[in-house]
């Protein structure tokens, strides 16, 4: 399988373009403060495989290369980092990565946080309150944002660091911030991660770097080797879910307590 074959946005589903245009258009400094104080409370508790088990019927709107389930997707990336010897604390990266999109269970249509219409929930994310990279996905989409005329910076100073500066919402975000939450011990590594794996302008288009602080720079390298797994899994061979829940149950029973916020 070639590399090429993914994130091509050429001949996508009008759904595909519909999510980023919306998110262009929609997604800014205000509306990422009102979605963190609306979908960040972590007032509900749940276990871990009830969380998990939300996505079972979720399929990815942004996401040219599957049309799997998004749990297919993270046990494939799960597994693929696992062959790879790699520690557990990565391999329970790969599971609960895109653990985030559960919040279509509490999200609405108006806010692009519900299954028909996920531009807060999916997709690549980019800075706001700054010019966005004409490396990003639909370029000719940033004319419609609300941030058009904005400098590099922005409101943003040289080397302020990425934990200064605000990301489209979506499940990368709400994710790290449930994690933080509940306090779940894992390595800095992990979750810059789960935070930025969505960033491809940083990781992979390597924008957004007079942004880098010295931690951001070190990060980075975890965050593009992750990226590897995210992507080049993405395949049709179907992992055996319950074969496969058995090894991670007890990882999941390292890291989370019983009762997860959410
Ligand atoms: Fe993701
Ligand atoms: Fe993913």
């Amino acid at each position: 399988m070639t590399n090429d074959k993914f994130r091509n946005y050429d001949n996508v589903l009008p759904q595909v373009k519909e999510c980023y245009l919306k998110a262009r258009k929609f997604q800014s400094i205000e509306f990422y403060d009102y979605a963190v104080k609306k979908y960040c409370k972590f007032d509900k508790q749940a276990s871990f495989w009830e969380l998990f088990n939300f996505l079972s019927n979720f399929v990815d709107l942004s996401d040219p290369d599957t049309n799997l389930s998004n749990h297919q997707h993270m046990y494939q990336t799960a597994e693929a980092i696992r062959k790879d010897g790699l520690p557990e604390w990565f391999q329970l990266v790969g599971l609960i990565h895109d653990l985030g999109k559960i919040i279509y269970k509490i999200g609405r249509k108006e806010d692009g946080t519900n299954m028909e219409n996920q531009w807060a929930i999916v997709g690549d994310t980019f800075i706001l309150g700054c010019e966005i990279p004409k490396e990003i996905v639909f370029p000719e989409f940033n004319c419609e944002s609300k941030y058009k005329d904005y400098t590099k910076l922005g409101i943003y100073s040289e080397g302020c660091g990425l934990s200064n500066i605000k990301c489209s919402f979506g499940h990368d975000e709400y994710m790290y911030r449930l994690l933080k939450f509940n306090q779940i011990d894992l390595p800095e590594e992990a979750y810059y991660i789960i935070r930025y794996h969505s960033l491809y302008l940083w990781h992979t288009y390597n924008q957004y770097i007079h942004f880098e602080n010295d931690k951001d720079k070190l990060m980075k390298e975890w965050v593009k080797k992750f990226q590897k797994y995210d992507l080049y899994t993405k395949n049709q061979n179907k992992i055996d879910e319950e074969q496969a829940k058995k090894y991670y149950n007890k990882l999941v029973k390292k890291f989370f307590p019983d009762r997860i916020f959410w």
